[in-house]
C-alpha cells in the first residue's frame, strides 16, 4: 500500500518537498495550498543565491551547494523555468572576521568548481560598482556564476513537474485541521473535505506557529520583518548590477532598478522594531513598510552608495519571515507521530528547500535521517524559556562555525 503524505503549504519548501517525495513510487502526494502556487513569503523574496554569503553559515555549505546546483539544473533542462540572472555577486568587508568568512566562502566556492577571487585593489572592485565609496573597506568577495531566482516562478516549475508526476495539487484550498487519533495524524480536513493521511508535512512558512497549534504543538518561531523597498535611479545606473552583500543590507537588481533590503543576519529577536509575532493574513502584497527600515537603510547608502540615495522609490513591501531563535529551520517528527515540520527557513528558504524537500522525502520513505535533520530537530529548542507576555527570555547557544 502507498503512504499517503498531506502537504501544507504550496512555497517554495513545500513545492519542493512535494518534488522529491514523487521520485518515490509508494508515496500519494497530495499538496493544499490555501492561495496560489508561491504567494506567500516566497512572492516576496529576493531569492539571492550567491555562493559568497554570510547568511548560511559555513557549517551548511553542502545545503548551499546542492541548492545552488538543483536550480540551475532545473533551469538548464526547463530554460527560462526558474528565472535565474546570473548576475555575479560583489561581498564587501569592512572588517577582519567578514573578510575571514568571504575569503573561506571563496576556497569552498573553487572546490566546487565554481569561479570566486578576493580583490583588494580598489579598481577591480570599481570595475564591477564604479561608484561604491570603499573608505575603510579591506577588499571584496567576487563570484560571477551566481545571482539571483525568481522564487515564485521556480515554485511553479516544481509544482507543474509534479503534477505531471501524479501529484495532487489543490489551490485555494486552507488546511483547517489536522485530525489525529491517540497522538498519531490521521488526516486533513480542508475547505475541499477530509482527507486521510499517513504523514502530514506542515510546510506554512510564517503561518507554521498557527498551523502547529491545530496539533497541540508549541512552535517556537517568530516572524523577522523583510521590508524592501524598489529604488528606481534618477539617472540610469549605465552598468550590470550585481548582487552587492554588505553586513547590514543587500541589493539586487530589478529590471532596472534596484531591490534593497535589511540583512536577514542583521535582525535581532528582542527588538520590537525588528520583530515580534503578527498575522501573516493581514499582510498586504505591497506597502506597509515602516520609516525605520528606510531610515537605516538611508544611512548605511550615505555611507557606502550615496549614488544610490539619487533615486524615487517604485515599490515596497513587507514580508515575514519565519525564524526560530536561532535562526535555523526546524525539520523532522514532532511529538506528534506523522506530524512533520518543514518550517522556519527564515531568511534562507529558497537556499535550503531543495536539501529539506530531498532530506524529508528520504526520511519520510526510507526512515533515513540526514545529518541536517539531525542537527535541526524541534527538541532542540526544548529548553527555551518565555516571560509572561511569551517573549523569549533564554536563546539556544548559537554554534558558529
Ligand atoms: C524580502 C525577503 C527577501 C528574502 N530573500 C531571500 C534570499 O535572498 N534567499 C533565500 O534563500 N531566502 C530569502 N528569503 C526567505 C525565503 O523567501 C523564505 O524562507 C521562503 O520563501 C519560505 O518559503 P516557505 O515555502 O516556507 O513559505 P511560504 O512561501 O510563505 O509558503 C507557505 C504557504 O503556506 C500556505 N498556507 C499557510 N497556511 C495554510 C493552510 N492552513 N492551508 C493551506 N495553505 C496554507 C501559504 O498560503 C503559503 O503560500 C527572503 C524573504 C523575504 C521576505
Amino acid at each position: 500500500m502507498k503512504k499517503r503524505i498531506g502537504i501544507i503549504g504550496g512555497g517554495i519548501i513545500g513545492t519542493a518537498t512535494a518534488y522529491f517525495l514523487s521520485k518515490y513510487p509508494d508515496a500519494e502526494i497530495t499538496l493544499f495550498e490555501k492561495s496560489s502556487i508561491g504567494s506567500g513569503t516566497t512572492a516576496k523574496s529576493a531569492a539571492t543565491f550567491c555562493l559568497i554569503d554570510d547568511s548560511v553559515s559555513h557549517e551548511f555549505w553542502s545545503v548551499r551547494l546542492f541548492g545552488f546546483n538543483f536550480y540551475t539544473r532545473l533551469e538548464n533542462q526547463f530554460p527560462g523555468s526558474t528565472g535565474f540572472e546570473k548576475t555575479g555577486t560583489l561581498t564587501i568587508c569592512p572588517y577582519r572576521e567578514y573578510e575571514l568568512y568571504v575569503k573561506q566562502a571563496i576556497s569552498l566556492t573553487l572546490a566546487s568548481d565554481y569561479k570566486a577571487e578576493y580583490w583588494t585593489d580598489a579598481e577591480r572592485i570599481h570595475k564591477i560598482i564604479p561608484d561604491i565609496n570603499l573608505d575603510g573597506v579591506l577588499g571584496a568577495g567576487w563570484c560571477p556564476d551566481d545571482g539571483f531566482f525568481d522564487a515564485t516562478m521556480t515554485a511553479n516549475t516544481l509544482a507543474r513537474i509534479c503534477r505531471e508526476a501524479g501529484v495532487k495539487i489543490y489551490t485555494e484550498t486552507k488546511v483547517t485541521q489536522i485530525c489525529t487519533s491517540g497522538s498519531k495524524v490521521t488526516g486533513l480536513e480542508t475547505t475541499k473535505g477530509h482527507f486521510d493521511f499517513d504523514v502530514v508535512v506542515d510546510a506554512s512558512g510564517p503561518w507554521a506557529r498557527h498551523v502547529a497549534q491545530l496539533v497541540g504543538v508549541k512552535l517556537p518561531i517568530w516572524h523577522t520583518k523583510a521590508e524592501v523597498f524598489i529604488l528606481e535611479p534618477t539617472e540610469k545606473l549605465g552598468y550590470n548590477f550585481p548582487v552587492l552583500k554588505y553586513p547590514r543590507f543587500y541589493a539586487r537588481k530589478d529590471k532596472d532598478n534596484v531591490f534593497i533590503c535589511k540583512s536577514h543576519q542583521s535582525m535581532d529577536l528582542n527588538n520590537p522594531m525588528h520583530a515580534g509575532f503578527w498575522d501573516p493574513d493581514l499582510l498586504p502584497m505591497t506597502g506597509g513598510t515602516d520609516p525605520y527600515f528606510w531610515d537605516f537603510l538611508t544611512e548605511q547608502l550615505m555611507d557606502v552608495y550615496p549614488r544610490l540615495l539619487e533615486s524615487s522609490i517604485v515599490n515596497e513591501w513587507v514580508g515575514y519571515r519565519a525564524e526560530p531563535p536561532d535562526f535555523l529551520p526546524v525539520l523532522g517528527p514532532t511529538p506528534v507521530e506523522g506530524y512533520i515540520l518543514a518550517a522556519g527557513a527564515g531568511g534562507n528558504g529558497v537556499i535550503e528547500a531543495p536539501t529539506i524537500g530531498r532530506d524529508l522525502a528520504s526520511f519520510i520513505m526510507e526512515g533515513n535521517k540526514s545529518w541536517y535533520l539531525d542537527r535541526l530537530p524541534l527538541s532542540r529548542l526544548d529548553n527555551l524559556k518565555y516571560d509572561d507576555t511569551g517573549r523569549l527570555i533564554s536563546k539556544p547557544e548559537i554554534v558558529i562555525k
